[in-house]
């Protein structure tokens, strides 16, 4: 149990918001997890669970307690042939956990390095990228309940996964906090590498590699993103501020003819998905930016910060934006990012 001794969250947030809490208490096991509850309980004051803050928005000083999620280890508890079962502690750092599994020979997550975030936060919106989710090799997590303090474990069809979604994120938000995942992983050799998202597999031939290993995408995917997005060191951001909308097919069909070249991308039978980041460029907001906050210039996707924004002006934004996209496309944006 060891506070912080101040309550700046400006570096426990990737957009680099220059915001306070009362106090911010780390946890390393339950049991830490529960002795903060506890007291947290008994003074009513609110809290909130952190990981690497880099899917949060705070527009005010946060009136209570930040609990950062600490615990760790990494390690494999099953094993045959083919396959391992690993388990990550919900405080290990995605990105770290990804380099570990390449350098073990373990396939399955090269397609999603350099994630910002927490293990524990990964399954909250069923982390992606380059065509792959966390729940195509989710096994199960252990989360800790917050009204009983009991541990509960679920597994793959408990998590109700979708798209950048999770029961954690609606029907059991703010209910749990997430101790430790397992994900299988699949030995090199046995594991078939997905490269058919089209910027990897350029990436690649740039680079002259016909026969590509785990490391191979892994590096390839770091270098687009190196590439294409803002880092959170230089420039604060979230990512992707908005989701990109899964609609019914009749709607796209229809926005075709006026829109011809708006992306389309099959999700199933009857819905398909478009990119959100095409429709906030159409609508002009690419690149744009009102003093120290706005919409980065490479990707519509993704608000900035330039230093000494405030959280409430990005929100409005946002707001501005979910507006202008209902009135051009008829398309109603839902946010990513968590706001506080
Ligand atoms: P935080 O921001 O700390 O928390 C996010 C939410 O989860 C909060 O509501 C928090 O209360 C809750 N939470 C956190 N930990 C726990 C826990 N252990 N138990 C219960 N609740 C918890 N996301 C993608 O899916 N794909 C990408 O390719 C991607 N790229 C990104 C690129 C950049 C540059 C940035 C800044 C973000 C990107 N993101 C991406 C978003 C973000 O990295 C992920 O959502 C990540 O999983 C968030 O992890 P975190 O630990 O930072 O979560
Ligand atoms: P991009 O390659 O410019 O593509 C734009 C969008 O089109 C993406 O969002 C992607 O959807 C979709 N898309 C592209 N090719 C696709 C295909 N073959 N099949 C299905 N959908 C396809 O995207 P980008 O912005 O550079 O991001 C690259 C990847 O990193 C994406 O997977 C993206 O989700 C991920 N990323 C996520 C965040 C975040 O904060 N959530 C931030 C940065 C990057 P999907 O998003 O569904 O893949």
């Amino acid at each position: 149990m060891s506070p912080y001794n101040m309550t700046s969250l400006q570096p426990y947030n990737t957009f680099g918001l220059d915001v306070n809490s009362k106090q911010l208490l780390t946890f390393k096991n339950t049991d830490e997890l529960l002795d903060h509850l506890n007291q947290l309980k008994s003074s009513g004051e609110p809290y909130l669970i952190l990981g690497g803050g880099s899917n949060v928005l705070f527009t005010s000083d946060f009136e209570g307690t930040v609990l950062k999620n600490e615990v760790g280890g990494i390690s494999v508890i099953e094993e045959d042939h083919e396959s391992v079962i690993i388990e990550a502690g919900g405080g290990e750092v995605w990105h770290n956990l990804v380099l570990w599994s390449i350098q073990n020979g373990y396939g399955g997550i090269e397609n999603m390095s350099l994630i910002p975030g927490s293990v524990g936060a990964a399954p909250m919106q069923n982390i992606g990228a380059y065509g792959t989710e966390i729940k195509d090799v989710f096994v199960s997590l252990d989360a800790f309940e917050i009204a009983s303090g009991n541990l509960r474990s679920f597994q793959l069809e408990d998590c109700q996964f979708g798209y950048r979604e999770s029961v954690f994120k609606r029907a059991l938000k703010n209910q749990f906090v997430i101790i430790r995942v397992r994900l299988k992983l699949t030995k090199v050799g046995f594991h078939k590498i997905n490269t058919s998202y089209g910027m990897i597999e350029n990436e690649l031939k740039e680079q002259h590699i016909l026969n590509p290993t785990i490391k191979d995408v892994s590096d390839a995917v770091i270098r687009i993103r190196q590439s294409k997005l803002p880092d959170p060191k230089e420039i604060g951001n979230s990512g992707s501020f908005f989701k990109n909308p899964i609609l019914p097919k009749e709607q796209i069909d229809k926005l075709k003819n006026e829109f011809p070249d708006i992306p389309v991308y099959p999700v199933d039978e009857n819905q398909v998905k478009t990119a959100a980041g095409w429709l906030i460029d159409q609508a002009g907001w690419k690149g744009f930016r009102d003093g120290n906050f706005g919409v980065h210039k490479n990707q519509a996707l993704v608000l900035v910060n330039y230093g000494g924004a405030k959280g409430k002006d990005i929100y409005d934004l946002s707001e501005k934006i979910i507006e202008s996209i209902k009135e051009k496309f008829g398309i109603e944006l839902e946010r990513e990012v968590n706001i506080y």
